[in-house]
């Protein structure tokens, strides 16, 4: 018979293994901590919807919308793709539920893979991690400044390093028009500066500019208006009393009056999480104000304000503390009749809250012991053919090696045990 080939993963996909996902679990423990403390409760949206979602809720022009997202024909004939990010599901399940209706101020949060089929380039997936919430309902400035507050607490927990907070005011429907005319108008008395992709934005989208990666069109921008200084009075006291309740919570931040969102919904409030050193993509996360998402997707005039972090760019940064330490215990049944009386042992040590490992029987004890130190277990319990006939196992302090003959009474009761293991961890060095 011939070996059959490896399957191997997608490209632009890959495979979480312990040693980093117990880091994550570390990010993603502060974050669920910390969403509660401050009142948001958890939504678990499906990663398939209908492709119009998103076509709607990201604008049929965007990158992401016309490039990367994985969108496919269902059995059904529905047009369905693997979501691209999760606030217009939010908004979705908000309406679909019923929410808008019975909890119009929802505060709710979420985790979980996003798709986009973006150029694979060294250390960015097509399915990607994010952890994000969003406040409905909430027109006040209160509500983003609570939500910047919690998002500053959360960078603090997890200890992410050389992280700054920019804000932004992209106006509204009252004040943006006027500021777009003036942007394009701009832009036209220096086309000849700007590249071919700008004089598209140019005419579509003039705020998109911004987004500009091209030097050349960079510097030209630099000069440009800007939009903190066309906002309306109402745009300008909204940031004003943001600003104010960041500073009552200490919170620090810089204005950067360049961070603009393309679409209509946006309003007022823009902010970034600004990583130094992680180059070209330093953005660990994102949210804004997005007062006409709801109305787009077709329900009541709604206002929303959210987040979205990046898991694996949060924790490339995170110095957050994880939990290195291997098993208590590791349970070593040295032949075939051992191997039922371990597994009782370990069953009722986990039982009590100990953390063992167990493993299988047919190899010899020094065997067995490589396994032991390779698991960085601190204790080994042995039972062999010696420990059975005496009911007790033998427990060698793996940081020593040294060992204590039939030191545990294989029937005592599950507390007991635990009670005697722990006493031996107690005396490790
Ligand atoms: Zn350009
Ligand atoms: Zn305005």
């Amino acid at each position: 018979m011939t070996k059959a080939a490896a399957i191997r993963a997608v490209k632009g996909f890959r495979d979480v293994l312990p040693d980093e996902s117990r880091r994550w679990q570390a990010i993603e423990n502060a974050a669920v901590a910390t969403f509660v403390r401050y009142g948001f409760g958890e939504i678990r949206l499906p990663i398939l919807e209908r492709t119009e979602l998103f076509a709607r809720s990201l604008g049929e022009s965007t990158d992401v919308v016309e490039k990367e997202m994985y969108t496919f024909v269902d059995r059904d004939e529905t047009s369905v793709t693997l979501r691209p990010e999760a606030t217009a599901s939010v908004v979705r399940a908000y309406l679909e539920s019923g929410l808008a209706q019975s909890d119009p101020t929802a505060q709710l949060f979420y985790r979980g893979p996003m798709f986009r089929r973006e150029r694979p380039q060294k250390g960015r997936y097509r399915q990607f991690y994010q952890i994000g919430a969003e406040v409905l309902g909430r027109e006040d400035a209160l509500a983003d400044a609570e939500l910047l507050v919690m998002l500053a607490r959360l960078l603090e927990t997890v200890q992410a390093r050389g992280v700054r907070l920019e804000l932004n005011s992209v106006g509204d429907a009252a004040c943006r028009p006027a500021y777009t005319e003036t942007l394009r108008a701009f832009g036209r008395a220096h086309l000849a500066q700007l590249c071919g992709d700008c004089h598209r934005r140019l005419e579509r989208n003039p705020l998109r500019l911004f987004d500009c990666k091209v030097e050349t069109c960079r510097a030209v921008l630099a000069d440009a208006p800007m939009i903190l200084d066309a906002l309306c009075d109402p745009c300008r006291t909204h940031l004003a009393q943001v600003r104010a309740l960041l500073d009552v919570c200490g919170v620090t931040y810089g204005m950067n009056p360049r961070l603009v969102r393309g679409l209509d919904y946006y309003v007022r409030t823009a902010f970034e999480l600004v990583a130094e050193g992680l180059g070209a993509q330093n953005a660990v996360g994102g949210g804004g104000r997005y007062d006409g998402l709801v109305a787009a997707l077709g329900g009541p005039a709604v206002a929303g304000v959210g987040f979205a972090l990046g898991l694996e760019r949060l924790a490339s940064v995170s110095e957050v503390a994880v939990d290195e330490a291997g098993p208590a215990a590791i349970v070593l049944p040295l032949d075939a009749g051992g191997v039922a009386p371990a597994l009782r042992l370990a069953t009722r040590l986990r039982d009590e809250g100990l953390t063992v490992n167990l493993e299988p029987s047919g190899r010899s004890l020094k065997a067995l012991l490589r396994v032991a130190d390779r698991r960085r277990a601190r204790l080994a319990i042995i039972v062999g053919e010696d420990e059975l006939q005496q009911g007790r196992a033998t427990v060698r302090d793996l940081t020593r090696h040294v060992d204590r003959r039939h030191a545990l009474a294989l029937d005592a009761p599950g507390p007991e045990l635990a009670r005697s293991v722990r006493a031996f961890l107690e005396t490790l060095a």
